[in-house]
């Protein structure tokens, strides 16, 4: 069993923090939030005074914060602290760039390191069945690997420093074209006479399948777990997926990849984040997509 530094006790590291104790760890936590510490420490963690505190004498660091800065400027702050060695995890989502930079700096003070974002959701962080993808050396990867399984179901090993993250983005790029292309078609449907569940039905036997139409259906009734159920409520937040688009969009940018639709995702996400959805779930793009067709 490991002695766990868990940085960032928010609605993610919460729960995770509260699956590693159950699997027999011993977890020290620290987060500024008071509200997070009262559920952490009813959750089995000490919770420390300072992240620092926290970090020294544990065998991994595991981190879950808001974005890459404060990865990198907490990093910055507990890694004199941390016994050589000391093995680090990142689950934030953060930008590739960021994750690298994160590595350098793991691996020059002693320390090994993997990027280990999360598909999942708060849901699947209470569950532990979420997914990790992992970015770093085989060997740190096979270290880290009995970690990420008592707090998820599948891991990935995805190849080099910062290839976790890249993933992560990608595969949010690819989610939030897939959604925007399922609600536009709903849309027109329903603008040609044809109803939601005729469209459905042969689109999700056809070529138009995709998670987004068969499992987060944006329109009530198809799927009846779907948020379009219960009034759009995340599921995954409009928020999230703004800011993950951001960093995918910054990556197409700084890699010189012509991804219009990746692009114009991270700007309609945005749009509807500031419009007053950003709690809704992603799927609310049909909504957008309504309003701006007089619908
Ligand atoms: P959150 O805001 O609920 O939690 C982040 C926590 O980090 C906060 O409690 C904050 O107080 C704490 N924090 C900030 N600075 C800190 C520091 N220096 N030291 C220790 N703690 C610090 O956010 P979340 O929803 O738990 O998301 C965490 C990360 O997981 C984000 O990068 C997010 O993009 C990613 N993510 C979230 C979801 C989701 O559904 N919420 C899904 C996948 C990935």
């Amino acid at each position: 069993m490991s002695t766990i530094a868990f940085l960032g006790l928010g609605h993610m590291g919460g729960p995770m923090a509260a699956n590693l104790v159950k699997a027999g760890h011993t977890v020290r936590g620290f987060d500024p939030a008071p509200a997070t510490q009262e559920a952490a420490t009813a959750a089995g963690v000490t919770v420390a005074a300072a992240a620092a505190d926290a970090v020294a004498g544990a065998d991994t660091v595991i981190t879950m914060l808001p974005n890459g800065a404060l990865v990198l400027e907490l990093y910055a702050d507990i890694l004199p602290s941390a016994s050589p060695g000391t093995l680090f995890v990142d689950s934030s989502t953060v930008d590739v760039a960021d994750a690298r930079a994160a590595h350098e700096m793991a691996t020059a003070a002693g320390h090994a390191m993997v990027d280990a974002p999360v598909s999942g959701g708060v849901v699947g962080a209470e569950a532990g069945t979420l997914a990790f993808m992992v970015g770093g050396d085989e060997e740190t990867f096979r270290r880290a690997e009995p970690l990420l399984q008592d707090m998820g179901r599948k891991i990935v090993h995805c190849g080099d420093p910062g290839n976790g993250q890249a993933a992560k983005l990608c595969n949010n790029m690819i989610l939030a074209i897939s959604m925007d292309a399922v609600s536009e078609a709903f849309v027109l449907g329903e603008a040609l006479g044809l109803s939601n569940q005729a469209l459905f039905d042969v689109a999700s036997n056809a070529s138009g399948q995709c998670w987004a139409l068969t499992t987060n259906c944006p329109v009530p009734g198809p799927v009846p777990t779907s948020p379009a159920n219960r009034g759009y409520e995340a599921g995954f937040a409009v928020g999230l997926m703004a800011k993950d688009l951001g960093l995918a969009a910054n990556a197409l940018r700084e890699h010189g990849v012509a991804g219009e639709l990746g692009l114009r995702m991270a700007e309609r996400y945005a749009e509807m984040r500031d419009a007053g959805r950003a709690a809704n779930d992603f799927s609310d793009i049909i909504n957008d997509i309504r309003d701006k067709s007089g619908k």
